[in-house]
């Protein structure tokens, strides 16, 4: 499967953890909280983004 170039740059940054999410700007100092902003819950990593985060459970039940 050939992905466009943008998509593999943004499947990239998930596998390192290096993704635009919270969880990492916040590490490297380019927001103030780690915390997710959509559900206000909990640290915004790629796993709470992809598989936890309540904000987002009715697109991941269309995706998947
Ligand atoms: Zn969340």
């Amino acid at each position: 499967m050939k992905l466009p170039r943008w998509n593999l740059a943004i499947l990239v940054q998930l596998w390192t953890g290096h993704a635009q999410l919270n969880k990492h700007l916040h590490h490297i100092k380019h927001v103030q909280t780690n915390i997710c902003p959509a559900c206000r819950r909990e640290p915004e990593t790629v796993h709470h983004y992809l598989f936890r985060c309540k904000a987002y459970v009715k697109l991941r039940r269309q995706i998947y």
